[in-house]
């Protein structure tokens, strides 16, 4: 499996040249030549920073765009997309499927496991490949025990049981909506996370050491 990474406000990712999970703010930030060849775009969730670009690059590409469909009730709310925190109204996005979670995507000989993990939003999703113990986690847990906020909409009971369930995951590499991939200790990280939002009653965004993460 190939992954390439793209670096916006969020991070972005392109496997295999044909799957892309987040879209970033930017079409720009998703470079030539391997725009042309995404298929899929995979929203982790609804937040403006990685969805903003998604149906430029759709459009660019004929690429499907995929998104919970929980999260996808909220696309169209500036406050809900987060997108008012970034001066802006929420991007127009028209998604051609829409997943619950469990669903597993097939490209030749990737396969890439959709799991429902509420807690950041309602319809986070994170995504996973076995062969390579890959997980993609969108803002739902970060390296170094973090997670994502939940004062925008979110659970942190939910996201508190989301994290069980990654934690449960046999995971090498971890590749976070934000911040730097990570392929040291990932299993002690993920129960780091767990950690964490197990010990967070009050909701608010606290566990991200220098920066709350949309
Ligand atoms: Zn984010
Ligand atoms: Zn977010």
């Amino acid at each position: 499996m190939n992954v390439q990474r793209f670096i916006g406000y969020a991070n972005a990712y392109l496997i295999n040249g044909t799957v892309l999970i987040d879209a970033g703010i930017d079409p720009r930030d998703i470079s030539e030549p391997d725009f042309k060849s995404i298929e899929l775009i995979i929203l982790t969730h609804c937040h403006f920073d990685h969805t903003s670009a998604a149906s430029a690059i759709a459009e660019v590409t004929g690429a499907d765009i995929a998104i919970h469909s929980a999260d996808f009730r909220l696309l169209g709310d500036d406050y809900a997309t987060a997108s008012t925190l970034f001066g802006e109204h929420a991007p127009q996005i028209t998604p051609d499927t829409l997943l619950q979670g469990g669903e597993t995507f097939e490209f030749d000989d990737l396969r890439l496991d959709v799991i429902h993990t509420p807690g950041h939003t309602p319809g986070g999703i994170c995504i996973y490949e076995s062969e390579t113990g890959s997980l993609f986690s969108g803002d739902t847990i970060f390296p170094d025990g973090g997670i994502g906020r939940c004062d925008l909409g979110g659970d942190i009971s939910a996201l508190a049981h989301s994290i069980e369930l990654l934690a449960a995951l046999d995971v090498a590499i971890l590749y976070p909506g934000h911040l730097d991939t990570t392929d040291t200790g990932v299993s002690a990280q993920i129960r780091s996370s767990l950690t964490h939002a197990r010990g967070d009653n009050s909701c608010t965004p606290l566990y991200f050491t220098h920066k709350l993460y949309k």
